[in-house]
């Protein structure tokens, strides 16, 4: 019996342990970390071998094949033995997509994944598709191809997952955007990363319909990774592009979609509705139905969510803004003077992309980070007040004092949250807990 080792216990680890062992392998998993009693139950009832706190090399080194989660990064010591022994090392995604049948539309970009994920699986449901959601979002991939028998699947698709793809081929893949990110885990390789985010279209058939904006300047240098297949391009300028973005509406070949009607606001989620609408169209479904479905979408959390006001303030909770792309289009959404909270864990930030609209828009910054020297010395010189603190309550009292009716107080903060928060969801929900605290007292 061939022996496949799954490192990492998380969801998707233990999604694909399970879909393993119903496929007849012998299934080892290894966890360095502490796995949560929830699955250390799954796989005992599932009487699949596993080992926590350790990494055992001897076990790990008699597999065929490894399937890797992707929080493990390149670097880590088990990662290089196995990379010297040979064996082939892969990710839940391209193991699972071995097991179905199921259309895939798969969607990457550094920023815009889930939203755009959660509109098409939104879009498809609607439209009564038997359709499944996973990826990097909600159930693990695999699991759901062990226990359903879907028709399609709506998967997220992370870089460090496609860095572990080798034969995964989507029938409609989206490409959002390249920006930097991660680049801690690409060597400090912006080009790494590129190539990382291009796997996308590594097996692109002439069947594959491949969705990607066109405006992008690190797609637009790279259109010759794009295979000859069926594209669709997304463009705020480009008159034949296949949803061409104006300030009020999205044209589309087969008819318009107004843009002000729409449940997700800002430019960046134009482009987002734009790919949603290509890949769901790409399967079938016809834009005047796509336009009835569209406006029951509810965006998940912490993603430019107006969380409360005071006095005429508005606060706005965009913790997933853990990027300075995403601050960039964060701060773009809005024509109201903004007072800025920005801060965290700086991933290798390059904040002068951001000037001119810090300059244009932002009437104060808050850094909100156990160090904030780097975004002190960026934009001291470029922002009229600035204040610093590593207390939420405080920020947002600062926000009052210095908000008048009519700002908007935003939380969008560029960096990761590990420095005073446990992820971005728990930053987001402090944040909006914080908010009825301080301005209103409960
Ligand atoms: P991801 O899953 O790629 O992190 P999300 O949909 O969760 O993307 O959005 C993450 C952050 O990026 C949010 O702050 C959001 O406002 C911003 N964002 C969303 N879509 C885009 C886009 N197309 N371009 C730039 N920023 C975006």
């Amino acid at each position: 019996m061939s022996k496949i080792v799954v490192l990492g216990g998380g969801e998707s680890g233990v999604g694909a342990a399970l879909l393993a062992q119903s496929k007849g392998f012998d299934v080892f998993l290894s966890d360095q970390g502490q796995l949560k009693d929830a699955y250390q139950n799954t796989l005992a009832e599932h009487f699949i071998r596993f080992e926590s706190g350790q990494h055992s090399l001897d076990e790990i080194l008699s597999a065929s094949e490894i399937i890797i989660s992707p929080g493990i990064p390149e670097k880590n010591d088990i990662v290089k033995a196995i990379k010297a022994k040979g064996i082939s090392l892969i990710s839940e995604i391209e193991f699972a997509a071995r097991y179905t049948d199921a259309k895939i539309i798969a969607i990457t970009g550094s920023n815009g994944k889930t939203t755009t994920t959660l509109l098409t699986y939104h879009l498809l449901k609607e439209a009564g598709f038997h359709v499944g959601l996973g990826g990097n979002i909600g159930k693990s991939f695999a699991k759901q191809v062990l226990e359903n028998t879907y028709d399609y699947f709506v998967l997220e698709v992370s870089s460090f997952q496609l860095d572990r793809c080798f034969y995964f081929t989507p029938d409609v893949a989206v490409l959002l955007n390249i920006t930097p990110d991660h680049l801690d885990r690409y060597e400090y390789k912006f080009e790494n990363y590129i190539f990382s985010k291009f796997r996308m279209f590594q097996n692109a058939t002439e069947k594959t319909t491949c969705i990607y904006w066109a405006d992008d300047e690190v797609i637009k240098q790279h259109l010759g990774r794009i295979p000859a297949t069926q594209q669709k391009t997304i463009s705020f300028s480009r008159p034949d592009a296949s949803a061409r973005i104006n300030e009020q509406s999205i044209e589309f070949p087969d008819g318009i979609l107004e843009i002000s009607s729409a449940p997700i606001q800002g430019p960046h989620n134009a482009i987002n509705m734009s790919a949603a609408i290509l890949a769901a169209e790409a399967v079938g479904i016809s834009l005047r139905d796509i336009k009835n479905y569209i406006g029951t979408f509810q965006n998940a959390p912490h993603r430019l969510e107006p969380c409360g006001h005071w006095n005429g303030i508005s606060f706005v909770n965009d913790s997933k803004a853990t990027n300075v792309d995403a601050v960039y289009y964060a701060l773009n959404s809005f024509k109201q003077p903004i007072i800025l909270i920005m801060g965290g864990v700086d991933k290798g930030n390059e904040y002068e992309v951001l000037d001119a609209l810090i300059k244009e828009k932002v009437k104060a910054l808050i850094c909100l980070g156990k160090d904030n020297h780097k975004l002190e010395s960026h934009f001291g010189p470029i922002c009229p007040r600035i204040f610093s603190t590593d207390v939420l309550d405080e920020a947002i009292r600062k926000g009052m004092e210095w908000g008048v009716s009519g700002d908007v107080v935003l939380l969008s903060p560029a960096c990761a949250s590990f420095d005073l928060f446990k992820n971005y969801e728990d930053r987001g929900d402090q944040f909006k807990e914080a908010v009825k605290r301080v301005c209103h007292g409960n």
